[in-house]
């Protein structure tokens, strides 16, 4: 997931005396995974995955994990848009790991369950199950009795219309506005709003879908999708590939497909089509050269599904079909470093995955060091230095900024929701840990060591643990006495940013800084700064670094000259509305109010409503917007800005 909360911090864990008495039950799914290479369905020669066996926690799941292992999942479901529901039943196979297990465990949350049944020799048969009271962060346990020999359980369920996993939007809410729309967003811990499972990234599963839907809308799915799709309201999907239940993930609405390459292409509303296939039409460049960096791309197409702007997200790794949000389109490819991103994941997160949400760092800090590699690659070093330390800069800001424990990649959850602890920190510090060690060892011996992590882990989760095992292996000790097993201990579980941690330098940012000095200093104008050539990176290092205290007739001047307020770039109107409401430039507000009506991507729009509740005059706005715009945002954006500005 890209959510690069450079500037936000997140509301305080909720209920959190709540989890801690849960613990002693989630302390008991302590799990033997048994590491297999899954299934890949010969669409490109799987590398050699190494059979191990771990010992595993996973806090945030009830799932007996030691005493089945789940395999693949059979989805019925029917979308009733009226209902707001996912209507229908699941099979779930599984193995079982010991004798007389007597019962499935499954995570389920705001979930309504009409029946369960296991197979038998003679065929399904009717079983008790009991569904637990709701624990605020976990969601209510499930609990499905079986027989001593079956290995297949399904459940009938309906999903309630707070599912905090999907958001069901009404024609209004889309960019056509005539149909209706929902789509799902799983990590960290949402599946279990939309089905009955063991919704641990420890657990992985092979998946079949069908889903019925109104005949005019198109259903898509993280699975094969066919390009040429006729609608009919019946739509079957395949996922070969064993995942992780986060990656399971469905869109459906009034979608069209274009192809920008044999295996890539876009799906989205009509109207965005031809704008989003313009923008991200170097996504097979994209593909192509991380191959070359970093070994196949193991999953047949790669589509992007453009969601509404209500997505809360930047963007979402679902493998073969990444969900994006249309706020990077942009017009000019400046803000494509999220389909790098996205499609990085494919590697590092789809392929070889976190164990654990405190694992989270191993998927978003290796994503996003492939992901300024991929930049580096295809727009050169110029403009992947500038992403890199436009990433460093927020990191430093923020990190002052949040609570110790967070700073710390092999981050302590203590029982609260993974959601609560997101940061810039696993990406941004992880990135800059890998860009340590490729400063340390040379980009070769580093891209050789990444290579062989991604084939060696291949379709399997790992710990911090297991990564810190691999690493001395394979890097450290193959090459002694240039990193040190306390430097990586710094890096992985000390707070705060190491000294060592290296600090990425733009000249072209180096030039801006002493540009804008000269025009505080009086000894410049405007006209003078040479902004004409400026790329989008530029206006933003530019923007974040203008003094706080700028006066009025400072920031009428800037406007001026740049039209700052009538910005279309979402990210370059982001950094000046926020300098606008710190300098009380009120000029802006209209624009402000339509922005934050119009966008829900979290990373764009929370900071800007935790600035304004700083004054009197702002909170008054705040609140007066936030009830015109609440009903728009995902209950995700909704839930997080709900704390800040109250309901
Ligand atoms: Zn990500």
């Amino acid at each position: 997931m890209k959510t690069s909360y450079k500037y936000l911090l997140l509301a305080a864990a909720f209920s959190l005396a709540a989890c801690q008495q849960e613990s002693e039950d989630t302390k008991s799914s302590k799990e033997t995974v048994k590491q297999e290479q899954a299934v890949d369905k010969g669409e490109v020669k799987g590398a050699e995955a190494k059979h191990t066996e771990t010992t595993r926690v996973d806090e945030h799941s009830y799932g007996n994990l030691d005493e089945v292992e789940l395999k693949h999942l059979d989805l019925e479901l029917n979308v009733n848009f009226e209902a707001r529901s996912l209507e229908g039943f699941v099979d779930i196979t599984f193995d079982r790991l010991k004798d007389g297990v007597s019962t499935l465990v499954l995570d389920t949350r705001d979930i309504d369950i009409q029946k369960a049944q296991y197979m038998t020799d003679a065929g399904w048969v009717d079983t008790e199950f009991d569904l637990a009271d709701k624990n605020p962060v976990l969601g209510s346990k499930l609990t499905v009795e079986l027989d001593d020999n079956t290995t297949k359980a399904r459940v009938y369920y309906r999903t309630q219309p707070q599912a905090s996993g999907l958001q069901w939007l009404t024609p209004e809410q889309t960019a056509g506005k005539k149909h209706p729309f929902v789509y799902s967003q799983a990590q960290a811990i949402h599946a279990r709003s939309f089905i009955p499972i063991q919704d641990s990234p420890a657990v992985r599963v092979t998946y079949k879908a069908n889903l019925k839907t109104p005949k005019d809308l198109l259903a898509v799915m993280s699975a094969f999708n066919e390009p040429d799709t006729e609608l009919d309201g019946d739509y079957h999907f395949e996922m070969p590939q064993a995942i992780p239940p986060y990656l399971i993930a469905l869109g459906v609405g009034n979608l069209e497909f274009k192809a920008m390459s044999d295996r890539t292409g876009v799906y989205a509303e009509p109207g965005l089509l031809d704008a989003s296939v313009a923008e991200f039409n170097d996504t097979e460049e994209m593909v192509k050269v991380t191959e070359e960096m970093f070994g196949p791309y193991r999953w047949g197409r790669y589509d992007l599904l453009i969601l509404p702007p209500s997505f809360p997200f930047g963007g979402m790794e679902n493998p073969r079909l990444s969900f994006i949000t249309p706020t990077v389109i942009a017009g000019d490819k400046s803000l494509v470093n999220l389909i790098a991103h996205e499609l990085a994941h494919s590697w590092s997160g789809n392929l070889v995955t976190n164990a654990t949400w405190r694992d989270f760092w191993l998927n978003e800090g290796f994503t996003s060091y492939v992901e300024n590699r991929i930049m580096e690659e295809l727009y050169g070093k110029k403009r992947a230095t500038m992403e890199r330390a436009l990433d460093v800069q927020g990191l430093r800001q923020e990190v002052e900024a949040l609570p110790k424990g967070d700073t710390i990649l092999n981050v302590n959850l203590d029982g609260r929701d993974p959601d609560d602890a997101f940061s810039g920190v696993p990406y941004t510090k992880g990135q800059m840990f890998l860009t340590y060690l490729e400063n340390k060892f040379g980009r070769e011996v580093f891209d050789e060591f990444l290579v062989e992590y991604f084939n060696s882990h291949a379709f399997q989760s790992l710990t911090t643990e297991e990564f810190k095992k691999y690493l001395n292996e394979n890097l450290l000790e193959k090459h002694p006495g240039v990193v040190s097993m306390d430097e990586i201990n710094v890096w992985i579980h000390e707070p705060m940013l190491p000294e060592m941690m290296p600090n990425p330098t733009s000249d072209a940012f180096t030039t801006i800084d002493s540009k804008t000095k000269a025009w505080l200093g009086g000894e410049t104008q405007l006209s003078e700064m040479g902004s004409a050539e400026w790329t989008v990176h530029e206006w933003l290092h530019f923007i974040n670094n203008l003094p706080e205290d700028l006066k009025l007739e400072q920031m009428k001047q800037l406007d001026q000259a740049f039209s700052l307020t009538d910005s279309t770039n979402n990210e370059i109107a982001h950094a000046w509305l926020m300098l606008a409401v710190k300098t009380n430039y009120d000029v802006v507000m209209p624009r402000l109010e339509t922005y934050l009506v119009s966008i829900g991507r979290r990373k764009l729009i929370v900071p800007l409503y935790r600035e304004l509740m700083n004054t009197d005059e702002g909170a008054k706005f705040a609140k007066r917007v936030y009830k015109v715009a609440r009903p728009g945002y995902h209950p995700l954006a909704q839930g997080t800005i709900d704390e800040i500005v109250g309901k």
